[in-house]
């Protein structure tokens, strides 16, 4: 590889992006990547070297899983001396989680990590693969004294680079399938490439990388409705190993005041279980205690997930509980934003 270009790794682990339509039977199949910079010769005009790497056996991404995480992170960690910029062909239904994760395992990174993927095949007329791909490696290569110039892990679609962890995807058909409502984009693509500078995560770079795989999956999700059970949530704390449940609150972080509710949860506290609060609207905080519909959450000891999206709540908490944080600390913690994933 040559010294003065940048070096780009390009990892496929599966979704839509690497397919190709066979155009005489309509079918969809896997995209040798071996051979991606014969079928997009565009590739070839990018003031970098690409080298790609492949999971042996691409997957949907709804069925990743934390498993695959470590595998990615591995990827990355293995190449990370070699390569000046990474970017992740992903599919786009839980690439909001995978890019989440990886900003937490993935502490002191220095290099940019650029989630991609598209709603249509590589292969269709009226593909969105190719923009997202060549912009993301153009985002991957952007150097300044020789020093790359995003240094966090990031999500590109549909001419926008956002924060990964602050993403969600919002629309299953739109190609402008991804939104980060509570944090700005960290860039914007027209005729110029325009990059927010002062958006950008600032890691310390003394440090070196330190990744993290032990993600540790013993966590609930409860979305609130009207009309929840006692049983339903009862069920759910009493799920052997549980170590922390995130609940999905009403706007600014509100909740029935009912003291079934609010006293399972003081059990479940009690018991060492540790309970998040995050909204379940899109864009916004919690702000527990500005209503008297919070005010008992905040009193007995609930977690303020802030503004932080699901996906990255969750992954967060995946990765505080697999790092030896103690039940003093853990609160604190998980209220300060470590990858720049909360205000
Ligand atoms: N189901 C696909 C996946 O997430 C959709 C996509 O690639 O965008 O893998």
């Amino acid at each position: 590889m040559s010294q003065s270009k940048p070096n780009i790794l390009l990892i496929y682990t599966g979704g839509t992006i690497g397919m190709v339509k066979d155009f005489k039977t309509g079918v969809l199949r896997a995209f040798d990547f071996k051979s991606l910079l014969e079928r997009i010769p565009e590739l070839n005009l990018l003031d970098c070297n690409i080298d790609t790497v492949s999971f042996k056996e691409p997957i949907d991404s709804s069925n990743m899983n934390p498993g695959y995480w470590v595998q990615i992170a591995e990827l990355i960690e293995e190449n990370y001396e070699v390569f000046d910029g990474f970017v992740v062909l992903h599919g786009s239904d839980t690439m909001s989680y995978t890019a989440s994760a990886l900003s937490f395992m993935l502490e002191n990174l220095a290099k940019p990590v650029v989630f991609t993927g598209s709603q249509l095949p590589i292969g269709d007329l009226r593909t969105d693969a190719k923009e997202n791909l060549i912009t993301s490696i153009q985002v991957a290569s952007l150097q300044e004294d020789n020093n790359p110039i995003i240094q966090e892990v990031c999500l590109y679609f549909e001419y926008k680079l956002y924060r990964a962890n602050r993403t969600t995807k919002i629309n299953a058909e739109h190609f402008e399938a991804f939104a980060s409502l509570n944090y700005p984009e960290l860039a914007t693509s027209g005729v110029h490439l325009k990059l927010n500078k002062d958006y950008l995560f600032k890691p310390n770079t003394k440090k070196r990388l330190l990744v993290h795989k032990r993600m540790d999956t013993n966590v609930a999700l409860i979305k609130l409705f009207p009309g929840i059970s006692e049983a339903l949530l009862k069920n759910i704390i009493a799920t052997p190993n549980l170590k922390a449940v995130i609940l999905e609150t009403y706007g600014a972080g509100n909740s029935t005041t009912e003291s079934w509710f609010v006293n399972l949860l003081e059990e479940a506290i009690y018991k060492g279980i540790y309970i998040v609060n995050i909204t379940q609207c899109s864009g916004g905080s919690v702000i527990m205690g500005h209503y008297e519909t919070s005010n008992q959450l905040k009193n007995i000891g609930v977690i303020s997930g802030k503004d932080i999206t699901t996906e990255a709540a969750l992954s967060k908490l995946m990765y505080m509980l697999g790092l030896t944080v103690s039940q003093k600390e853990f609160k604190t913690m998980y209220e300060t934003s470590l990858r720049g994933e909360m205000s």
